[in-house]
């Protein structure tokens, strides 16, 4: 091993150590990622999965290091992101939604009503599952 290579060791596994995860340690010294699991193995530091997770970001299979309620930097980013367009937009009631499907509403007209973009209704439907409003409504759209 080069003395260049030997020192990227080094800092991948002193990273490793202070609990950067095998991947992040990857990325920031530009090795490939087998190549820092195999030196942080043979250092006979590695964590198994479950410690890796204990400081890690809350979303599922991410192992980047937690850094602020549980999440990783990047995943925090987009959570405040996601939590900033949901407090901007009033709230969905699905039965508001039902009633307007029921009464002949239109996609356009129902999102217009709700005081919200058609995309965040969509959105909104979508994870309540209820892709048969969408279908209600937008068909209705396209017969008006
Ligand atoms: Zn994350």
């Amino acid at each position: 091993m080069s003395r260049a290579t030997e020192a990227i060791r080094a800092a991948v596994i002193a990273d490793y150590a202070t609990g950067m995860s095998s991947l992040e340690a990857a990325r920031k010294h530009d090795v490939a990622p087998s190549s820092a699991g195999r030196w942080i193995r043979q250092a006979g530091i590695a964590r198994s999965l479950s410690e890796s997770k204990k400081n890690a970001c809350k979303v599922d299979g991410c192992l980047a290091k937690h850094c602020a309620r549980g999440y990783c930097n990047a995943h925090y980013k987009r959570e405040i992101a996601r939590a900033d367009i949901e407090r901007r937009s009033p709230p969905i009631h699905i039965e508001d939604v039902e009633w307007m499907a029921e009464t002949g509403e239109t996609w356009f007209l129902a999102a217009e009503r709700l005081g919200v973009k058609e995309n965040t209704l969509l959105r909104h439907l979508e994870r309540a599952g209820r892709y048969d409003l969408v279908r209600k409504l937008q068909r209705r759209e396209v017969a008006a």
